[in-house]
């Protein structure tokens, strides 16, 4: 993909602009917020994205960061903001979480993520199929060099990435700095993958067509998990089948309000 500006070919100027006011704008409201109230200890809920099209997987943080749309680059523009607040003034400690795919819903089904619209997203898309809302998973691409021909993406259950903040807040109180971590399970899960694990959790069959690539994808995006490891003594614990399940039930209850 050609991306040279805060832009990509295919991006409308109001999507990037919102990006950047949401996203960059609201980061320096926060960041003035808490100069005033004195706060300068920050977890962030950066992304994967800022890896761009990755040169290897898994990825480490040491990876070259950019990006390959607005969206991108508004994660990217946060980071650097608070990576230089850091280096300007060392009372600031930031985790910069570099979230790869957050999926699942809390276990009660009363806590998750409703998409507006339709869900660009896979695994909301997925459970929407199970549900009878769309006839098929539309498949983006089945020609890229990965296991089956499909995507392959880190997926990660949202109750994990939750612990993932509560260390990343450990480690900024014990070693009084920032760090840029990865958050994902080290594991590759591809589009078909997915699907037959959703399969599996829930007995129900997802119907699928294969379509064209979709612009801007990666061929394969998973976590090197060491640094998280090593730093903040939290790994990823719950299964793909367990993101399932949770997602599955989530969608039910949705349907049910
Ligand atoms: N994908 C797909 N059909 C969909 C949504 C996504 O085939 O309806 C694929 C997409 O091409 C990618 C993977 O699923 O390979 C994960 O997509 P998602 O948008 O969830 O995450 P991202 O691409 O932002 O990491």
């Amino acid at each position: 993909m050609h991306f040279t500006g805060l832009k990509s070919v295919g991006e409308s100027w109001q999507q990037a602009a919102q990006y950047l006011d949401n996203n960059v704008g609201g980061t320096a409201c926060l960041v003035a917020a808490m100069e005033r109230a004195s706060v300068q200890r920050l977890v962030f809920s950066s992304s994967a994205t800022v890896y761009g099209q990755p040169d290897a997987v898994p990825i480490s943080e040491s990876a070259p960061l950019r990006t390959t749309n607005s969206y991108g680059r508004s994660k990217l523009l946060c980071e650097d903001i608070l990576r230089e607040l850091q280096m300007a003034d060392s009372r600031w400690q930031v985790a910069l979480l570099r979230y790869f795919n957050p999926v699942g819903a809390h276990t009660s089904g009363l806590i998750g993520e409703k998409p507006t619209g339709v869900p660009n997203n896979l695994m909301p898309y997925i459970t929407q199929v199970a549900a009878g809302q769309h006839p098929f998973l539309r498949v983006f691409g089945d020609d890229y060099p990965t296991v089956d021909g499909t995507g392959v993406r880190d997926y990660i259950h949202v109750m994990d990435l939750a612990k993932g903040h509560l260390a990343a807040l450990h480690y900024l109180e014990r070693e009084g700095k920032g760090i840029a971590v990865n958050l994902g399970t080290g594991s590759g899960v591809s589009v078909l993958q997915l699907a037959a694990a959703f399969t599996q959790a829930t007995g129900i069959a997802i119907a699928h067509q294969i379509l064209a690539r979709r612009q801007g994808d990666v061929a394969s995006c998973y976590a090197a998990t060491d640094l998280a490891l090593n730093a903040l003594a939290w790994r990823a614990q719950l299964s793909i089948e367990a993101m399932c399940a949770d997602a599955w039930r989530w969608e039910q209850s949705v349907r049910n309000l």
